[in-house]
């Protein structure tokens, strides 16, 4: 069972067979409460649907077995996941996390998180030295990164991290939004907890929003982030749950005709004399390609970022004349979409002005090139 490879544990969601009916596809759990015995014990296990629910578990499991972790556990999004990580440590605790990371967490560190007494500190992940000086051995209770990290994509070692917080006593945590378990596998390079805003590749159609954490063990930090879930209550629904199942199955083809559009749409627009940078791990000048390529496995993702020359005002002009792309906020999902990401992103963000961010879907590459390269020209006429 645990030989199979990761395509078929996804295309199959792990074989599971509804046992009294031979299913296939799993039926939809919504009921919200379960009956007690007779004699006032619960021998099903379950009691009610915020502490844990049957549509969780193939979904979980499924992804317990792509990223080769202990368990699973969803969440109403990714943002729930993630800050049910930091809600499981205590106030006065020290965490450090990414200049470059997802703008809204960033956000929720500095603000919320800090004022509820955490102490935060952000540092470049790319600079293994600025870790260290940074971290407070027997203080630093966690360290956070994302790699390829939004929105200009810096790729994290993840192993090297590893080895400096585990040397200072803290634990690491991986957002792997972008990287997918197709490319990469956080936990068997060193890290203790991978985090997916599943609303993104998981699931993959932009028809959900849900969120998911795999832990290598279940250990008593595990133990406390599903009392902060349960308690919490940012549980998903049962239909999302099934939804995430659905899309799931179709993960790998998805993620690898995307990561194949993105890179060939790379490297034509490297050469285009509207642009000044392009930004994507695949590419051999990019400062991370060396790391991306030892630490993802047959691809480098489906994100990149293109600094338009022209400033912020031909960035967001060519924008306006895509037809194809659609201008949207979000990732992952089979339609491609570019942002300005300036526009969304706060006064502390690296983000520079120029930036538009391209979530590259699984259109026809040429088509997709076409309609970028037309509307930067139209931009810059
Ligand atoms: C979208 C995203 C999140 C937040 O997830 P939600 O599902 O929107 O709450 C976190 N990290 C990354 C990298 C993301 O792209």
């Amino acid at each position: 069972m645990s030989q199979k490879k990761p395509e078929t544990i996804a295309a199959q969601a792990l074989g599971w067979i509804d046992e009294r009916t031979r299913a296939i596809a799993p039926a939809i759990h919504a009921s919200s409460t379960f009956q007690r015995d007779a004699d006032n014990q619960y021998r099903s296990g379950r009691n009610y649907a915020r502490a844990d629910n049957p549509a969780f578990d193939q979904p979980e499991a499924v992804l317990a077995a792509l990223e080769k972790g202990e368990a699973a556990m969803l969440f109403a999004s990714g943002m729930a996941a993630a800050t049910s990580v930091f809600l499981a440590l205590a106030p006065g605790d020290h965490v450090v996390a990414p200049k470059v990371m997802y703008w809204s967490l960033r956000h929720w560190l500095a603000t919320f998180a800090t004022n509820w007494g955490l102490s935060v500190d952000f540092v470049d992940m790319t600079d293994l030295a600025a870790l260290g000086r940074t971290m407070r051995p027997g203080k630093t209770r966690l360290v956070w990164v994302e790699t390829p990290a939004n929105p200009l994509w810096d790729i994290v070692d993840i192993e090297a991290v590893a080895a400096i917080a585990h040397g200072a006593g803290a634990r690491l945590a991986v957002d792997s939004t972008v990287a997918t378990p197709v490319f990469s596998r956080p936990l068997e390079l060193g890290a203790d907890l991978v985090m997916h805003s599943a609303t993104k590749y998981l699931n993959g159609h932009s028809d959900l929003v849900a969120g998911a954490l795999v832990t290598r063990t279940k250990d008593e930090a595990w133990e406390r982030i599903a009392v902060v879930r349960k308690q919490g209550g940012g549980i998903l629904g049962s239909f999302e749950a099934w939804l995430l199942l659905r899309g799931l199955r179709t993960l790998f083809p998805r993620v690898r005709t995307a990561a194949a559009n993105a890179l060939t749409l790379a490297r034509s627009l490297a050469a285009n004399p509207n642009i000044s940078h392009v930004l994507y791990p695949g590419l051999p000048q990019f400062p991370g390609y060396a790391i991306a390529l030892r630490q993802m496995t047959g691809g480098f993702g489906a994100m990149l970022s293109i600094r338009v020359k022209g400033a912020a005002q031909a960035a967001i002009a060519t924008a306006a004349h895509v037809e194809i792309w659609k201008r949207a906020t979000s990732l992952g999902g089979v339609e491609s979409l570019i942002e300005h990401r300036a526009s969304v992103e706060d006064a502390a963000s690296l983000c520079p002005p120029d930036l538009l961010r391209l979530s590259v879907g699984i259109e026809d590459a040429g088509d997709l090139l076409a309609d970028l390269e037309r509307a930067l020209t139209l931009a810059h006429r």
